[in-house]
């Protein structure tokens, strides 16, 4: 953890402190070592929140480029007493999560339902060499005239208004024929191919961003039964300063765009 209750106030981890979680009141313990970026380590064998994660450096980059009272924010379902810590919460409420280990998809349902109002940014670190953004451009996914428009990009698309019920051949119009509606729509995004895609990821409904450690992918997902992916490239200080953040030393120096 980055922050700790100490006589009440949100504060960052020194070698003389004493604090406790925010969440259950259990004692933080401040790790001020040389090896990783200096933390609170929660007593106890388990964190209070079950979906905490095992927090890395890259969790504490991301993290410390908010304001420390919007960090790890305690957040309570009033109805059933229900607990968990944000990883941020943004001034206007937005919660960022910052996801490193895989995720099943009940615990990402979960999650979604309790926060509501979230985005995930997800390391890729580990799988970017299976993403690959390809030259066909894609429109907004939210654009209204894709209402009708199965992308089969780049090959073509359907229009399944036109789909005759029992028969399985389907006419694939080209895409030449959307092109100038495409390009209307058009706000950055690409086709993505992604190998051995995390379906996961694909199945969420907030907002989901790949963190390949040279800029964010938007993952983009197509309505009217679309399997088409696409992504737009996001790039870090536009995406921290759209939520209120700045670029840290930290996020700066273990991405090594500036020397420790
Ligand atoms: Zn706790």
């Amino acid at each position: 953890m980055l922050t700790a209750l100490v006589n009440g106030l949100r504060t960052a981890p020194r070698p003389e402190l004493k604090g406790v979680c925010p969440g259950c009141g259990q004692q933080a313990i401040p790790k001020c070592g040389e090896q990783v970026a200096w933390h609170w380590s929660h007593k106890g064998r388990k964190h209070c929140d079950p979906w905490w994660e095992n927090e890395t450096d890259w969790h504490r980059a991301w993290k410390t480029c908010f304001d420390i009272n919007l960090q790890e924010v305690v957040q309570k379902d009033a109805a059933t007493g229900e607990m968990h810590i944000a990883d941020v919460k943004t001034q206007i409420g937005t919660v960022l999560e910052f996801q490193n280990s895989p995720m099943d998809l009940e615990e990402m349902r979960s999650r979604e339902n309790f926060y509501r109002n979230m985005v995930w940014i997800v390391n890729a670190s580990t799988f970017r060499q299976n993403l690959q953004i390809g030259n066909v451009r894609l429109p907004a996914p939210s654009a209204s005239f894709l209402s009708d428009v199965l992308l089969m990009a780049p090959i073509g698309f359907f229009r399944p208004s036109t789909f005759t019920p029992g028969l399985n051949l389907q006419l694939l119009h080209r895409m030449e024929e959307i092109q100038a509606e495409i390009d209307a729509h058009h706000i950055g995004h690409f086709t993505l191919e992604w190998k051995r895609a995390r379906e996961v990821w694909l199945s969420a409904k907030c907002p989901v961003f790949l963190d390949t450690g040279y800029s964010l992918l938007e993952l983009a997902k197509y309505p009217c039964g679309s399997r088409q992916l696409g992504a737009r490239r996001v790039q870090f200080h536009d995406f921290i300063r759209l939520h209120g953040g700045r670029v840290s030393h930290m996020m700066s120096t273990t991405r090594g765009w500036i020397q420790a």
